[in-house]
């Protein structure tokens, strides 16, 4: 079945500059410089997954959108002034790093503005019923960011902004938010700690970044106790582990929250060549997790789904699995073949880190009462 989706980019998101750095090394001392782009978010592996979309046919098939940065009002109901203030001083005077491990550009405030206004307008696109479904290949990601500190590249809570905003415009009652960037949500999950209006799941490998939280034992509080929900997966697993907690913990969760709308923090750092993470997906674990969020959307909120792009580092590899996605999004597939699928295939955890991996997953569910 063919749908109506949408995908919202634009170039001035690609021009965020992260500085001078070797993956995520500051440049000088003993730290050699990096020829062509050095940081490991460059916009390379963004830009590369859009050109393959355009050569292979899919980007004529879509309904391609820009939008408006997002205004002062939006990014106030999550940031507070003095917050936005510094970002805006910082990125004027030419950039710097800010938080913990966020390095800045010139004009990157700006830039910041325009990645979380694609996210609010992809959301809104989709709820209003011009699209079915939606991409926002927003840049820079916004999972690990807090209300007054940036963190992990992030500036802007992108998807926190998006659902407030809708919320505001709309009157949307329930959102779930589904993370399964290979890293842990903690922004997200900050935001909404003390909500039951919005249901958030992060899967990410445990002990990956940021450090310093409790996994699973994060539920959320007062009212928000209970959805907040935490999958902290084994470093090495692959597409086993992640279908079978769709199965066991994503599903139930969303057919118990019961959403009007799903969103996705949709990284690509759990692929088996990211630099930042080791985990063991290929493009099919993506096609496939879209698919089964796809049917829960039809089944649960009338289908309306949309992703936003989070981390994913690897330039060569990342618009393969971005381009599964958007084929499962759009239901059209191309004639494109992943070079490398049946390799990462082939290189899968034996059986027994399956089973005792499962075993985990049935435990956590549990916990969830799932
Ligand atoms: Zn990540």
């Amino acid at each position: 079945m063919s749908r109506r989706t949408g995908f919202f980019f634009d170039e001035y998101c690609f021009w965020h500059s992260t500085g001078l750095h070797a993956v995520m090394l500051p440049v000088g001392g003993w730290v050699q410089p990096m020829a062509g782009s050095s940081h490991a978010e460059s916009p390379e592996s963004k830009r590369r997954m859009k050109n393959l979309m355009d050569v292979s046919g899919l980007s004529d098939q879509l309904d391609l959108r820009s939008a408006a940065p997002c205004d002062e009002e939006a990014l106030r109901r999550i940031h507070p002034d003095h917050y936005l203030q510094r970002l805006k001083t910082v990125s004027d005077q030419g950039g710097g790093m800010l938080g913990i491990e966020a390095p800045m550009g010139p004009g990157s405030y700006e830039i910041a503005k325009l990645s979380a206004g694609l996210a609010c307008a992809a959301v809104n696109a989709v709820w209003q019923g011009e699209l079915d479904n939606a991409y926002s290949l927003s840049r820079p990601p916004g999972h690990h960011c807090l209300p007054d500190q940036s963190m992990g590249f992030c500036f802007l809570a992108n998807i926190p902004i998006a659902i407030e905003q809708a919320k505001a415009k709309y009157g949307l009652r329930r959102v779930a938010v589904v993370d399964w960037d290979v890293h842990h949500g903690n922004g997200t999950q900050h935001i909404f700690w003390q909500r039951d209006d919005v249901l958030t799941i992060s899967i990410h490998q445990d002990g990956c970044f940021p450090s310093g939280y409790s996994g699973e034992q994060d539920r959320g509080g007062g009212a928000g106790e209970g959805f907040n929900i935490n999958i902290p997966l084994l470093a090495g697993g692959g597409h086993d582990a992640y279908l079978y907690t769709f199965d066991k913990i994503v599903a139930p969760a969303l057919e118990r929250f019961k959403p009007e709308i799903i969103i996705v923090a949709c990284g690509f750092d759990a692929n088996s060549t990211d630099p930042l993470a080791r985990m063991q997906l290929h493009s099919d674990s993506y096609r496939e997790m879209t698919n089964r969020l796809l049917q829960l959307a039809d089944h649960l909120c009338g289908g309306k789904l949309v992703l936003v792009h989070e981390g994913g580092y690897s330039e060569a590899y990342v618009p393969f699995c971005g381009l599964a996605v958007m084929e499962a999004l759009s239901g059209i597939r191309t004639k494109v073949v992943d070079p490398v699928l049946t390799f990462i295939k082939e290189q899968q955890p034996r059986e027994d880190f399956n089973q005792f991996q499962r075993k985990a997953i049935d435990q956590l569910a549990l916990q969830f009462g799932l």
